[in-house]
């Protein structure tokens, strides 16, 4: 059964929400055209999502679908991005998301076609209990296999915020969408320093990598948590 759908001033704030990050995915140059998507889970069961094979700059905040986690149904004057499934796969699996970003930044999508799980190498966090960004198994696009692929990465390492999709790009979660999208672009930031220092040592393997006690240290040192093997597979960071 659906959840009490949201009011429309609730649709509206989320819908201008993703539009202005739809905006910045451009600017930022996370992705090209109409690629990437991002959502927003305004209240419990209901989330707004970007329509697909649209130009975002020629969308208006009420282009934007609402869409029923339980039944997948949208309405709005635009149909749902084609990658609707993997945003029904987190909200249906990991219910305390209030928001995903997809990109298809460069560098990140680089190690994701290299499938090169991305290592923390400076003062990154991803999420309590994260040691990597880790790459899915393959799914085409637009498929539920992709999304399935997605639901299965992050719980192999419960806490985290973000996964590389195999020959793909970039999936970000946050508790806000502003907060889900600096994960994005944090999570191309790492993949191009990390190219950059792997071509300035060839001869390491593929670069520094922080150990798991210096993570736990510049976790405890910046205020979030760290839980490694052994700790609640709670998802209330995400
Ligand atoms: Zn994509």
């Amino acid at each position: 059964m659906s959840a009490t759908p949201p009011t429309a001033s609730q649709i509206a704030t989320a819908q201008t929400n993703v539009h202005m990050a739809c905006l910045r995915l451009v600017h930022d140059r996370l992705v090209v055209g109409s690629a990437g998507n991002i959502s927003e889970q305004l209240t419990p069961g209901w989330f707004v999502v970007s329509p697909g094979g649209v130009l975002y700059e020629d969308l208006q905040p009420t282009d934007y679908p609402l869409v029923d986690v339980s039944t997948g149904t949208h309405t709005g004057p635009l149909p749902p991005t084609s990658e609707l499934a993997l945003h029904l796969g987190i909200y249906r699996h990991m219910p305390t998301v209030a928001a995903v970003v997809h990109t298809h930044s460069k560098y990140a999508a680089a190690f994701a076609v290299a499938r090169i799980d991305l290592p923390f190498v400076c003062n990154e966090n991803i999420g309590p209990g994260s040691e990597k960004i880790l790459v899915t198994e393959y799914g085409a696009p637009g498929t539920s296999l992709l999304g399935s692929n997605a639901v299965a990465t992050f719980a192999r390492q419960p806490g985290s915020r973000a996964i590389l999709l195999a020959n793909h790009g970039v999936v970000a979660l946050g508790d806000t969408v502003t907060k889900a999208y600096t994960t994005a672009a944090q999570v191309e930031w790492i993949a191009e320093v990390t190219h950059h220092a792997a071509n300035l040592r060839p001869d390491l393997s593929p670069v520094v990598v922080l150990p798991p006690d210096q993570q736990d240290l510049i976790g405890h040192n910046y205020g979030f948590a760290v839980a490694r093997e052994g700790a609640s597979s709670d998802q209330e960071e995400h």
